[in-house]
């Protein structure tokens, strides 16, 4: 692959989930692009306005292989590593959002599996979810704890007729298309106390129902909603992982840096590709308004904002691929650069555009909507930025 050719701002990023993945690797990323470009990127506008699930974008993403483009051949996989999937979902973030956002979540709940699933969901699970026969979902948030997992009211408990799932998980993304769902969970320990931990429920199970999908500002193909436990069946079997293993399979999910982060560099990077055709008069929308010193250099700023958000990315992409202890936490801080980069790349793109980027319709109208989402998406800012000051201040008392 030609990365010379790409924009310096994302050559670092591009380079480092490329650096592991060899020639093979490489050639897949750029027939893969191929298709994301021509095959899901003219169906993004349809996906925001109807606000329907992105099934042929999804089977774009199944034909390519790219569910499977993280795992080693012996699993079903092409082999190419975590960091592709990393390059993936940003990739198809700068096409559509909705239809990475479903990649994101669906690649999530492989690499738990791979990582932390039982022999049977290994064996029965993970190959149909790599095929795309299956597509997965993660359900951690509640109506009443969203950052907070410790007060989790769904739960597996032990009733007259055995053991039995309960209660309702909200902001559920990619409902509509997924037969498995990982939901974070309340399960006694030995002590009988309630812990979070992850349970595997097919959604065609007796008592399992998508009780609602969101009208949302953003992400509105994302399908997102609340899914509904009475009375189901489940045992500890189903568990994925063991009895209070929910928060490291959170973190998991970080640490191989496949978070909302990458949606949110996606969107960015979209949003100024618009920008520059646009201030520019290259795609006709306006008259070149370089003319305008501010439009300068707020382009300038703007750019090397986008530029920092991609380092960070490309940090966290190498940390993630080594066993280096504070590589959650680097992810971490990438996802809120990037998210933090998203929102006001878009806000700044559309005031330098004008009103004409305030119409229904207009991509950076879009870009504006979808970027927002990304720094709600968990883990949100806040929590985030607890962690790094922690970490920092720890640092400072050891004299680091
Ligand atoms: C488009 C979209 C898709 C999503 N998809 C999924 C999904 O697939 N699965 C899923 O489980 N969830 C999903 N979510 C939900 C997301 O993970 C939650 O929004 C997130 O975990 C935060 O929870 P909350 O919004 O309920 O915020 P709350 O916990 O109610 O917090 C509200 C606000 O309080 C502040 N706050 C909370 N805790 C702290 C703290 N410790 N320190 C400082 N400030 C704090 C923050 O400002 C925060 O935004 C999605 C959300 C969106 C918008």
């Amino acid at each position: 692959m030609n990365l010379s050719a790409l924009p310096g701002w994302r050559r670092g990023f591009v380079e480092a989930c490329l650096a592991l993945v060899g020639a093979e690797g490489s050639d897949w990323y750029q027939g893969f692009c191929k298709r994301v470009t021509a095959e899901i990127a003219p169906q993004a506008a349809h996906v925001d306005a109807s606000g329907s699930y992105p099934r042929d974008g999804v089977a774009v993403l199944r034909e390519s292989g790219v569910f499977g483009a993280a795992l080693p051949v012996a699993q079903g996989g092409l082999g190419f590593g975590p960091s592709i999937a990393s390059l993936a979902v940003e990739t198809v973030a700068a096409a559509c959002p909705s239809t990475a956002a479903v990649l994101m979540f669906h690649l999530q709940v492989i690499l738990r599996l791979v990582r932390f699933g039982s022999p049977r969901q290994q064996e029965e699970t993970l190959p149909r979810l790599v095929r795309g026969e299956w597509m997965g979902a993660s359900a951690w948030t509640e109506a009443s704890s969203g950052a907070d997992k410790s007060r989790l009211t769904t739960r597996l408990h032990q009733g007259p007729q055995g053991w039995r799932l309960d209660g309702a998980k909200t902001y559920c993304t990619g409902l509509e298309g997924a037969q498995v769902v990982h939901a974070l969970v309340a399960v006694p320990d030995a002590a009988g106390a309630p812990v979070p931990s992850f349970i595997q429920v097919t959604t065609d199970t007796p008592g399992v129902a998508i009780e609602e999908i969101y009208p949302l500002l953003g992400m509105r193909g994302s399908s997102t909603g609340t899914i509904r436990f009475d009375d189901v069946v489940a045992t500890p079997a189903d568990l994925v992982g063991e009895v209070g293993g929910g928060r490291r399979m959170m973190a998991n999910s970080h640490e191989v840096c496949v978070n909302p982060g990458l949606l949110a560099l996606g969107i960015a990077a979209a949003s100024y590709s618009e920008l520059l055709a646009s201030v520019t008069g290259a795609n006709g929308s306006m008259v070149d308004s370089t003319g305008f010193q501010h439009t300068r250099l707020t382009l300038a700023g703007l750019e090397m904002q986008l530029g920092s958000a991609y380092a960070y990315a490309a940090q966290a992409v190498r940390y993630a691929a080594s066993d280096i202890t504070q590589k959650n936490l680097e992810c971490l801080r990438s996802k809120v650069q990037a998210s933090e980069t998203a929102t006001a790349l878009t806000s700044g793109a559309m005031q330098l555009v004008g009103s004409r980027a305030f119409r229904s319709g207009h991509p950076l109208e879009r870009h504006f909507r979808d970027a927002r989402a990304t720094s709600l998406m968990g883990p949100c800012t806040e929590v985030v930025k607890e962690q790094v000051a922690a970490s920092i201040l720890e640092q400072a008392r050891r004299g680091v």
